[in-house]
């Protein structure tokens, strides 16, 4: 597999990820290793410009998150798995 992102180990990390059409900006506590998230703006693969370990992975989730469900429509992650890659469906 090509390396698309700067993280490449097995673990879910936290990733940032800015569009390269409409440059929006956001970031995921659910990013892989050569996986993007779609903008969903613009409905093209976006790969994260930067990645690093969750710290405390398990607990720092909701923070990560803040509310915000993941998005399995925007995630290559839940396509290649079939099913929300945060685990636990
Ligand atoms: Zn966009
Ligand atoms: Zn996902």
């Amino acid at each position: 597999m090509s390396q698309r992102t700067p993280y490449q180990g097995k673990s879910r990390v936290w990733g940032e990820f800015r569009c390269t059409e409409c440059s929006h900006y956001w970031a995921s506590g659910n990013s892989w290793a050569n996986c993007g998230q779609k903008c969903k703006t613009c409905d093209i693969m976006v790969y994260p410009f930067h990645q690093r370990p969750l710290d405390k992975p398990g607990s720092d989730d909701e923070n990560y998150d803040s509310g915000a469900p993941h998005r399995s429509d925007l995630c290559e992650k839940c396509k290649q798995l079939g099913r929300n890659c945060r685990g636990g469906w």
